[in-house]
């Protein structure tokens, strides 16, 4: 069990009446380009193979200025693990995801999320299927809570009754659950409930924060956010991918790169997105616009990386430590400002 006096200082809720609060994600996406993770079944094996490198990312957004170490348990469920022939693995895999989330969070007064997430096996309306894949997730809340954690993360669900299981799971442990539903290119779940009445009914249900995560861009998250924050009264989230979706291509799914001729069968998902990816200040401007809808509890999910998360930060006025090297151009080489840059080299480039 763990030390109650290494808990954070206040709590999820606390924290979300005083301003807003960030947690970074995209562990999967960034661990994959780092070489960590396999894209395809996406399971999260470098918690107990390369624990420095989860580590290391935790720290990474940790000093970008993320409030929450999310454990890296996305995927690590009993369907996954089976997929890839780990099941055994699948309890250690989760009490050392979130020791390690700890580990990182105790470094900066930073909170602990447990994490679980789309089944991929759950089938509407049939009660064998609600009975499995509410196992799935009593299994991981179980040791979530048994490691101590702080509230529980339910994401990238797109039936709300799949996530209404979860949110049932994580009430009954007794811990503020966050509920972020995954909308496709039709803006409904897979019900066909819009994200409003969807997000009204797990906030009915019990459910702290509410709203969504994964697969829309800024861009095609935050028309969605402001139906969403008049239907419910508890604090709302927004985590989109660090993509340009546009309304023409309105998840990372659909995005296409005409200007590459190489894309593996001829798609840019899951692995061929960088040239699609939102910048540092698009970021920011959606933090901005996501703020001022009244979104509290604000992050980026896959395609995320601790320079997103630092423009998030400091879009809401913050200056975590990582901020020690944020951008100070009037020291460039050759567009500089200061005096000690050579106007030479400032006529040098002009034009280049
Ligand atoms: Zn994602």
């Amino acid at each position: 069990m763990i030390d109650p006096s290494a808990t954070a200082t206040t709590g999820l809720l606390e924290r979300l009446e005083a301003g807003p609060v960030i947690c970074a994600e995209g562990y999967l996406f960034e661990l994959e380009r780092a070489g960590y993770v396999t894209a395809g079944p996406y399971v999260p094996e470098a918690v107990l193979e390369h624990p420095d490198a989860v580590i290391r990312l935790h720290r990474d957004f940790l000093r970008a200025g993320s409030d929450v170490m999310l454990a890296f348990t996305y995927y690590a469920h009993r369907e996954k693990l089976r997929l890839i022939g780990k099941e055994g693995a699948l309890e250690e895999m989760n009490r050392t995801a979130i020791r390690l989330a700890r580990t990182v969070a105790q470094e900066g007064d930073a909170l602990v999320a447990g994490n679980v997430c789309n089944s991929n096996v759950y089938v509407d309306g049939e009660p064998e299927s609600a009975r499995m894949v509410r196992a799935m997730f009593d299994e991981q809340v179980g040791w979530a809570v048994d490691e101590g954690v702080d509230f529980i993360v339910a994401e990238t669900i797109s039936y709300v009754s799949e996530a209404l299981l979860a949110l049932d799971a994580i009430n009954e442990a007794g811990l503020p659950a966050v509920i972020n539903l995954a909308i496709f290119r039709e803006p409904l779940t897979r019900e066909g409930l819009t994200p409003a009445e969807a997000c009204k009914r797990l906030e009915d249900a019990g459910a702290a924060v509410v709203g969504l995560n994964c697969v829309r861009g800024p861009a095609t998250m935050l028309p969605l956010l402001r139906s969403i924050r008049e239907a419910v009264s508890c604090h709302v989230s927004a985590l989109p991918v660090a993509y340009r979706t546009s309304a023409n291509e309105p998840t990372f799914l659909s995005m296409s790169d005409a200007d590459c001729a190489c894309l593996p069968e001829g798609r840019a998902f899951p692995t061929a997105l960088d040239n699609l990816a939102c910048n540092r200040y698009e970021i920011a401007e959606f933090t901005k616009a996501a703020r001022d809808l009244g979104v509290g509890y604000l992050g980026v999910c896959c395609g995320a990386a601790p320079h997103h998360v630092r423009s998030m930060a400091e879009a809401l006025g913050r200056r975590p430590p990582a901020s020690r090297y944020s951008p100070d151009m009037s020291r460039h080489a050759y567009l500089g400002t200061v005096p000690e840059i050579p106007e030479a080299n400032r006529t040098f480039v002009k034009g280049m």
